[in-house]
């Protein structure tokens, strides 16, 4: 399995993880990303995959490094 996390109150609204990955990525009602179908742990998004996919582009492409893929 492969966990994805957003550490969402650093995000910028930049809008790429969307771009690259809207399988998985969205824009909350709070302006911040969010994981499709993910669990809020914290101030976190959690989301558990069976491959990694596109997520690794969102990651990549994240200015302020606060999605992580764990594979
Ligand atoms: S790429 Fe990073 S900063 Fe930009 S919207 Fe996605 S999580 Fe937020």
């Amino acid at each position: 399995m492969v966990k994805v996390e957003i550490e969402r109150p650093m995000c910028i609204s930049c809008g790429n993880c969307i771009d690259n990955c809207p399988e998985y990525f969205e824009f909350a009602d709070d302006g911040f990303s969010t994981l499709k179908g993910g669990e809020r742990v914290g101030d976190n998004d959690e989301l558990e995959i069976k491959e990694a996919g596109c997520t690794l582009d969102a990651e990549s492409s994240c200015p302020v490094s606060i999605i992580h893929v764990y594979e």
